[in-house]
Parts: structure tokens; C-alpha cells; sequence
């Protein structure tokens, strides 16, 4: 099984056709266990559910019925959460024994639009199997009964599942290749240019953009408890809690397992982050590839922030004593990360002073060389 590319991304190969069946295999003898003496209703959730069921099913040599119902949540590769149902229940089932068949199981999202299909049914059992678990990520909302094959938290396709419609008539199952993954930090005082660069590059290189600074912003905009925790700190232009900073960027990892990369933006800004972050993204086996300083000096800095407070509204943009403390907090805290990131021989330094896209283009240069 060689690596293969759908659409623009690599994908290697993760489980084989005989795992698989050996696991398919394993979840029909335990539900005929339970099953065997009366008709069982198998419910398979389209599309990914179909090649499970059609295997499942022959491994199943007991009476059953079999049907499908059809939601959709997936848009691409991220979860929307907009869930609608295309395909719905068959009628028959009050005083029955349903047994829901997934391919797989990740956040419990879907799960739960799927057992609200249920109330009022008045069904006999209800019973959740799936194929895939990932357990690490699974809100535990609710029981599965029956699992073929726990997983880590890595985007899969084959086996009925898709990347964007692709990948379904695959007999095995394959994971998101992270050797094509480029990761990196963007660097630099406040007003360099970070998110501004951070635009451009996410989409010339395919990479999700993490900036901590917005995240906060849009937790204290929708009145969130990390909002109301993060905001008297950056009101003052003070950085905010190690411990804080850090979960919070490590759940927006979690969010997209499926990333081809990540440009981290505002991140880490403290010794402390630079470690957890290295230590973080080792339990995924991926790594840092490159630190990109925008240079640019303070007085150019304070007119672009000032100029930046009375588009933006930032309240931390429009005060040069903020300003100013934000430059210190840097000198104190962030500048050391310089020294840190030398070490690991990961340190680019690009001139932050000049049009937009001639930076873009200097940022370029160094991502193409690593
Ligand atoms: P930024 O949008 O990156 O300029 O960040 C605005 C403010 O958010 C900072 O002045 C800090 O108060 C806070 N902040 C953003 N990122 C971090 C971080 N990595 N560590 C601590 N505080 C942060």
C-alpha cells in the first residue's frame, strides 16, 4: 500500500483490508451473541456506513433487517456542526430492536443528531456499533455498545469515507501523511506584520492559521469564561497566563486534526510555551519547522499600531503606553524564544519593513528553502 494523494493532500497507509474484516468480524459474532433469537434492525448511517454494512452483514448470518438513514455535517474537512437529516428512519421500527451502524465515531456531534432521530420511536434496544472510535476525543454522551477499532485522533479516509468525496472505493483505511506537514511560527513585535503575513501564507501554502490574540478577541467579543479571564490582561497590554494561553492553543490543534499544517501567530510568546508546544506537538509526532522573525524597528511599529487602533477599534492599539508595555512584555518575555529557536537551528529572520507582498515573497523564499 503506497502513499497516495487525493485532491492536494497525502494520505499513508494506516489499517489493512484484513484488520479491518478481523475487527468486522469480531463485532458480528459479539452482536449475534446478543441478538441471534430475535430480528434485530441494522440501521448504517450514509455514506460513510455503507461498505461496513455490506461487510458486516455477511459476517451477520442470523435474521435482520437493514436500512440507512442519511445526515449531513461534514463540509469538506472540518466539521461545521450544521447537521440536516437527508434520509430518514423507516417506519416500522416501534417495539424493535435497532442497532446503529457508523464507520466511524469522533466528537459525538453527529451521534447526537442521530439519537435525537430516535426519540419518540418507542423502540424495543437501542444500541450504537461503530467501526472506528476515536476515544480520545469522544464527548461520552452517550454508551457505544460495540466498537470494531479504537483510533487516534487522525484524519482517516478509505473504507467509505471520504476527504472532500474522494477516497470511499478505498479497501483500506489511510491516515493524513504529516511528513508533507509544515509548521510554523511567525514571529515578532506586535504591529510586524504577523496576521497580516499569516493571511497570505495560510492560503499560498495550505495551512491553518492559529493566532492566539484572535482567539481571545472572539471569546471576549461572545462574552466566553476564557474572554472574561484574558481580557483585563490584554487590556493592559500584559500577556496572559502561561497555563491559559496554552490549553487554549492546544484545543485549537485538536479542532483540526485534519490541517496540513499550522502557522501559529501570537504563539508561543513565553520560554514556557515554546516548551509546551514542542512537547504538545511531539505526542502528535509532528514538529516546528521554522520560526519566521518580521523584524521592523519600534518607532516604524507604534505609527502602524496607532494607525491599525483607529481602523480596528483595539482599545490596546490606540494608547502608546499600552503600546509601549506590549513592546516591554516582548523584550522580557518573547525575544528570548530567539535564543531557543537558534538552537534548534529554526530561526529565519525576514525584513518587516516594506510593501505587503514583497515581504510575503521574502517570507516565501525561506519556507521554500527549508
Ligand atoms: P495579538 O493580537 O497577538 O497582538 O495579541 C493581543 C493580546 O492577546 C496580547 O497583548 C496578550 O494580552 C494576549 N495574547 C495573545 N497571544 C498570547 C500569548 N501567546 N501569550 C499570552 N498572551 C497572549
Amino acid at each position: 500500500m503506497p502513499v497516495i494523494k487525493l485532491h492536494d493532500k497525502y494520505f499513508k497507509p494506516f489499517l489493512s483490508h484484513a484488520e479491518i474484516q478481523t475487527a468486522i468480524a469480531a463485532m458480528a459474532q459479539k452482536i449475534a451473541a446478543d441478538y441471534k433469537d430475535e430480528t434485530p434492525i441494522f440501521i448504517g448511517v450514509l455514506n460513510g456506513s455503507f461498505m461496513f454494512v455490506a461487510d458486516f452483514l455477511k459476517q451477520y448470518q442470523h435474521p435482520c433487517e437493514v436500512s440507512f438513514v442519511k445526515l449531513s455535517s461534514y463540509q469538506g474537512l472540518t466539521s461545521t456542526g450544521i447537521v440536516e437529516t437527508l434520509l430518514d428512519l423507516p417506519e416500522n421500527i416501534e417495539g424493535r430492536s435497532v442497532i446503529i451502524l457508523e464507520d466511524i465515531i469522533d466528537t459525538g456531534r453527529t451521534l447526537k443528531e442521530l439519537v435525537h432521530l430516535f426519540t419518540n420511536t418507542n423502540v424495543k434496544e437501542f444500541k450504537i456499533a461503530t467501526l472506528f472510535y476515536k476515544a480520545e476525543i469522544y464527548n461520552g454522551e452517550y454508551r457505544i455498545d460495540y466498537v470494531g477499532i479504537e483510533i487516534p485522533n487522525k484524519f482517516i479516509v478509505g473504507y467509505g469515507l471520504d476527504y472532500n468525496e474522494l477516497g470511499r472505493n478505498l479497501k483500506e483505511v489511510y491516515q493524513l501523511s504529516q511528513k508533507h506537514m509544515i509548521n510554523l511560527v511567525i514571529f515578532g513585535k506586535p504591529g510586524a506584520g504577523k496576521g497580516t503575513q499569516a493571511e497570505f501564507l495560510k492560503d499560498k501554502y495550505n495551512l491553518k492559521h492559529i493566532s492566539t490574540g484572535d482567539v481571545f478577541r472572539y471569546n471576549i467579543k461572545n462574552n466566553t469564561e476564557l474572554g472574561a479571564l484574558a481580557k483585563s490582561y490584554m487590556d493592559k497590554g500584559d500577556l496572559v497566563p502561561d497555563e491559559v494561553t496554552i490549553k487554549m492553543l492546544q484545543d485549537e490543534v485538536e479542532k483540526n486534526p485534519d490541517a496540513s499544517g499550522f502557522i501559529f501567530d501570537g504563539f508561543p510568546r513565553t520560554t514556557a510555551q515554546a516548551e509546551a508546544l514542542d512537547a504538545f506537538l511531539a505526542t502528535k509526532s509532528i514538529k516546528i519547522n521554522a520560526t519566521i522573525a518580521l523584524e521592523a524597528n519600534d518607532e516604524v511599529l507604534i505609527q502602524r499600531l496607532l494607525e491599525r487602533g483607529k481602523l480596528n477599534g483595539r482599545t490596546d492599539d490606540q494608547d502608546e503606553n499600552k503600546i509601549r508595555n506590549r513592546f516591554d512584555e516582548y523584550n522580557l518575555k518573547t525575544a528570548p524564544l530567539k535564543d531557543f529557536y537558534e538552537g534548534q537551528g529554526k530561526f529565519h529572520s525576514v525584513n518587516g519593513i516594506g510593501a505587503i507582498d514583497e515581504i510575503t515573497q521574502r517570507l516565501a523564499k525561506v519556507i521554500e528553502e527549508l
